[in-house]
Formats: structure tokens, C-alpha cells, sequence
């Protein structure tokens, strides 16, 4: 959205979505009709006692179960409370985006509708954000889900997440973290990459870190996700990390491959001819030769890949004014 980023509680400046709060909770809800009076009351309980200004931003996904007018009901009582309402499920993902793009709060937390996190754990992790960090996620140290599809696969995943990224954090899936809003408006969001929000935020230059927070089991409804998610978010995190690794240069990738294929290719090539004119072999069934124009083809292939990708990336940074940095902070000296 815009270069700049802002230090800690200082007004944004006077180019960016200029934020009206202090904090926006933003919350995805996908059939969680009988747990949203009892998740506002929560939050606003706890915020209430804050001398903070709020809003508790709950975005329908297109629930099937009426958790859209009971949220129309709920917000005729509690004035922080904003509800938007989607057309249809997008998915998790895209129900926090739309929270996101409607926030207005200098901080934003996320967290899931269905009370298995603690709104309680709000203040510490606005504590520890106030302590230096633009993300605090949340570790669900003593996590209350299924083992053997849950939570075995999301310990795998946790471990291959962190490999990849270089993002160190105990828990990626865990919903529950708080954001400095201009991290967040610098990010775009696809697929199922919410849980890859600290690692998007690191390439972005965030700091990070975490701390254990509460986790209760499902009170009403039931989980949207089964063992199916864990295929997807491997793929994810392959977008992740080429992202991570090569956005802003792809050439230099798939430029290097195709170069050394390209050579050995060759080299092979050279060799044959030789041994076809001074040895005056036969070199019409080397699977040598075969070997040469495969090489040689692939590396033409990969080479011309990084430079479409070259251009892809420059439309991709261009069309959205997207700088390839992040400034965390200008100083000056202020004289004249
Ligand atoms: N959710 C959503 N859209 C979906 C699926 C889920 O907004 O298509 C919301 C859901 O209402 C909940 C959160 O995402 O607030 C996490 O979902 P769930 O509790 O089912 O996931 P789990 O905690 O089991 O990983
Ligand atoms: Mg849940």
C-alpha cells in the first residue's frame, strides 16, 4: 500500500489510511451462530477494562447457520462491534483479508469465532507488540484438538514452516496475533496464506516474536478443517518460500540452472563431436547424446523462464506501486 511504515504508537503520516483507533480484533466467522454473543461479550469485557479505542470487526463468511443476522442483531447493542458480511464462503483466508482492508486500527489483532482462543490473552500480547515487535503470535502451548489429525500433521508442519521461512515460531497456525497495521496493509493475501502471515511478514522486514497463549476446546459447532488442509499448505508454503527466496530476483535462479545446464550440454556436445571425428566413432546411439540435448533444451527453457519471470516481477512490483523495501523509520535531525 504505501513505502513507509511508522515507529511504534506514532501517527501515521499524512499519505496513508490514516488509522482512527487503537486497536481493531478481527474476527473470521464461518457458522459460529451460538458462540458470537457469548466471543463479543468476551472480547469486549477485556478491552473495556483497557484504556484503549476499539472496534471488534466480525466478517461473515458467508455462514449458513444465520451467524450473519444474529451479528446484525448483536451490533445494534455494542457500538465497537462491526460486522461484514460477505457474499459467500471465500474461506478463512479471505474473510480475515476483508477484515484487514476494513480495519481501522493502528494495531490489529486476529483471532478465531469459535472460542478456542482467549480474549483474555489480548493486553499481554498488546504488551509485548509495545515492547518493540511489529507481530506477537500466539503458541497454543497446551493446544486442545485431535491428536492424531491435527495435532501430529500440524507439528510437521510447524517444523517444515519454520525450515523453509526462517521464521522460528512453535505455532503457525495458531489464530491468535497481534499485528502493527501497517505490516499487515503491506501483505496480500491468497490461498490459505493467514498462517503464513508471520513468515509474509518477515520477507516484508518485520520483527517478530511470540508467547504461550490459552486454548480451549470447541464449545458449540465443529471444525472447517480435516486432514485435507495439510496438503494445501504445503503448496502454500512453496509459494512462500519462492517468494522468500527469489521475488525480487527470479533470473537469478532459474538464469543460473538454465546457464549451467546450457554448459554441461554443451560440454557433452563438444566431447561427441570429438569422439565422432577424431575417434571416428559411431555417436548416433549415446544415451550420452541424448543426455546432451536434454540438458541443452531444458537450459534454454529455464533461462527463458527467469527472464519472463524478470518480467513478471516488474509488473508485479510496478502495477502496484509495490516497493521492493520496507523503510522502518526516517531520521532526521530536525535542524533547519
Ligand atoms: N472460518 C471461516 N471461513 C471458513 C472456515 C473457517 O471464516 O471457510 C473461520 C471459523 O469460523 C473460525 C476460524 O475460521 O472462526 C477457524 O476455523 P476452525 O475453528 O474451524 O479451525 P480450527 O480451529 O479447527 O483450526
Ligand atoms: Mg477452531
Amino acid at each position: 500500500m504505501t513505502s513507509t511504515t511508522i515507529p511504534p504508537n506514532v501517527p501515521a503520516s499524512s499519505e496513508q489510511l490514516v488509522p482512527a483507533l487503537d486497536l481493531s480484533v478481527v474476527v473470521p466467522i464461518y457458522n459460529e451462530y451460538d458462540s458470537l454473543p457469548v466471543l463479543i461479550e468476551a472480547i469486549s469485557q477485556v478491552l473495556d477494562r483497557q484504556a484503549l479505542t476499539y472496534e471488534i470487526l466480525c466478517v461473515d463468511d458467508g455462514s449458513t447457520d444465520g451467524s450473519g443476522d444474529r451479528l446484525r442483531q448483536l451490533a445494534q447493542h455494542h457500538a465497537q462491534l462491526r460486522g461484514i458480511l460477505l457474499r459467500r464462503n471465500y474461506g478463512q483466508t479471505a474473510a480475515m483479508a476483508a477484515g484487514f482492508d476494513h480495519a481501522q486500527g493502528l494495531v490489529i489483532i486476529t483471532m478465531d469465532g469459535d472460542l478456542q482462543n482467549d480474549p483474555a490473552d489480548i493486553p499481554r500480547l498488546l504488551a509485548r507488540l509495545n515492547e518493540g515487535y511489529d507481530l506477537v503470535s500466539g503458541w497454543r502451548k497446551d493446544r486442545q484438538d485431535n491428536t492424531l489429525t491435527r495435532l501430529i500433521p500440524s507439528k510437521i508442519a510447524n517444523w517444515l514452516i519454520g525450515r523453509v521461512t526462517g521464521v522460528n515460531l512453535h505455532d503457525y497456525g495458531c489464530s491468535l496475533k497481534a499485528y502493527r497495521a501497517e505490516v499487515i496493509h503491506d501483505m496480500n493475501l491468497y490461498g490459505e496464506l493467514h498462517r503464513f502471515l508471520p513468515a509474509l511478514a518477515f520477507i516484508e522486514g518485520a520483527r517478530i516474536t511470540e508467547i504461550a497463549v490459552n486454548h480451549y476446546p470447541r464449545r458449540f459447532g465443529t471444525s472447517k478443517y480435516g486432514l485435507g488442509r495439510t496438503l494445501r499448505v504445503v503448496m502454500d508454503l512453496l509459494t512462500v518460500y519462492f517468494m522468500k527466496k527469489f521475488l525480487t530476483k527470479p533470473m537469478h535462479i532459474f538464469g543460473t540452472l538454465g546457464l549451467v545446464s546450457m554448459a554441461v550440454g554443451i560440454g557433452i556436445g563438444i566431447y561427441l563431436t570429438l569422439v565422432k571425428f577424431l575417434a571416428d566413432q559411431d555417436i548416433g546411439d549415446r544415451p550420452l547424446l541424448v543426455l546432451a540435448v536434454v540438458l541443452l533444451l531444458a537450459g534454454i527453457q529455464l533461462f527463458s523462464f527467469g527472464l519472463l519471470a524478470e518480467l513478471m516481477m516488474r509488473t508485479y512490483h510496478e502495477s502496484q506501486q509495490r516497493p521492493i523495501y520496507r523503510v522502518r523509520e526516517v531520521v532526521e535531525s530536525g535542524l533547519p
